[in-house]
């Protein structure tokens, strides 16, 4: 085969993406596939163990007799299903390919070059490729502890700021922020500022003091929540997830959106999972069952777990040769366990596991005994 030969040119004589696209690195999925083909256990995506709810699929295969008809770009009846499952008004609801196609909305919408927003040390990196894909820049606030510091993003509000990116609880590092503390940082931004609460993981957290995002979003004129059905209502390969905010901010949305942005299949599977409470309550007993096992497991084996709230774990391993985070990665990957390196997030000594089947639980358990030298 003939290799073809990158024509010699000067930058000008092509095509150039804006200003800020060639700085943005790309985002990295979790890794899908072991390296013997083996039976896998895939818990680097934070996906649940529980598959899909059947009326879902049903929901689906009725639409599959259709194809040819273009969806409801409103998506109104999901939209409708939604506002009944949460107690929100539907028109103040926008659905999106993922939430993360409402994340990219809110900072096409609302960031220009020059715009700076801020998200946290170990935000979710979404948040990143959405700012500077809008061609805006960056902030990034320490945390203290792996937690978001409200007080270091306070700290780093200037006349640029337009946008504050939170996920709550925060992916990878499983932590929270109570509601007083949210509602702090709301109190302590210029109206301006639109805030983005990103409640991905709010159906796991049982915590009294945690609200989602609905409280402000209803209440105040700045404040944005995004959900998803990727990942408690177990249909990320349909890509949907939906925003809750001002009307004012559902209408700037609405006029960037693709017509048809949500897919046929996405918007009927999605009204079908949103009204199967009894798949979500068996998708949160699970969690609050293998949460605390792993966590306590996995502290018995000598390693640090940070406290999660959400359908995921960070391990800590030792900074040692041979131990390390990399290590394990590689050790559990040869016996068909995949997880979340997560260097990317500048947590070079951690790994990211999902909460999996009691199967998949036990199975890295065994494992990581043998890899640290103790079964
Ligand atoms: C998984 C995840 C999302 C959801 O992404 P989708 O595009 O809805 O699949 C959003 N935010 C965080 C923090 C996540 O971990």
């Amino acid at each position: 085969m003939t290799k073809l030969k990158e024509p010699d040119v000067t930058k000008s004589d092509r095509p150039l993406p804006k200003a800020g696209v060639l700085d943005i690195a790309a985002y990295v999925p979790g890794k899908s596939k072991g390296t013997h083909g083996q039976t896998l256990h895939k818990l680097s995506s934070n996906e649940t163990p529980l598959g899909t709810s059947s009326a879902a699929k049903a929901a689906i295969e009725t639409v599959a007799q259709n194809l040819e008809l273009y969806p409801d770009g409103a998506a109104n009846e999901l939209r409708d299903a939604i506002a009944e499952t949460y107690g929100l008004h539907p028109d103040r609801i926008i659905c999106g390919a993922g939430s993360d196609e409402i994340l990219s909305f809110l900072a096409y919408a609302y960031l220009s070059p020059g715009d700076e927003a801020i998200y946290s040390e170990h935000g979710f990196l979404i948040y990143d490729i959405a700012i500077r894909a809008a061609g805006a820049t960056p902030v990034v606030a320490p945390e203290t502890g792996l937690k978001t510091d409200v007080d270091a993003i306070l700290a780093r509000v200037t006349d640029k700021t337009k946008m504050v990116f939170i996920a709550n609880p925060n992916n990878p590092t499983g932590t929270y922020l109570p509601f007083e503390e949210v509602k702090r940082l709301h109190e302590g931004l210029p109206a301006h500022v639109l805030l983005v609460l990103d409640a991905a993981y709010g159906e796991y957290v049982r915590k009294n003091d945690y609200e989602s995002g609905i409280e402000l979003a209803a209440t105040t004129q700045n404040v944005v929540m995004t959900r998803t059905f990727s990942k408690i209502y177990g249909l990320a390969n349909l890509r949907i997830g939906w925003g809750f905010g001002p009307a004012h901010i559902i209408d700037a949305l609405n006029r960037i959106r693709g017509p048809f942005n949500v897919s046929g299949m996405a918007i009927a599977a999605g009204i079908a999972a949103v009204k199967d409470r009894e798949f979500v309550t068996r998708a949160v007993e699970h969690n609050d069952a293998w949460l605390p096992w792993l966590t306590g497991e996995l502290e018995r084996l000598g390693l640090q777990v940070t406290p999660s709230v959400g359908n995921f774990i960070l391990v800590h391993f030792p900074d040692e040769d041979g131990k390390r985070a990399v290590d394990a990665d590689a050790y559990l990957l040869e016996r068909g366990c995949v997880l979340r390196q997560v260097g990317n997030y500048g947590l070079p000594n951690a790994l990211r596991m999902t909460v999996g089947s009691e199967q998949a639980n036990r199975t890295v358990l065994q494992h990581l005994k043998e890899f640290l030298g103790q079964a």
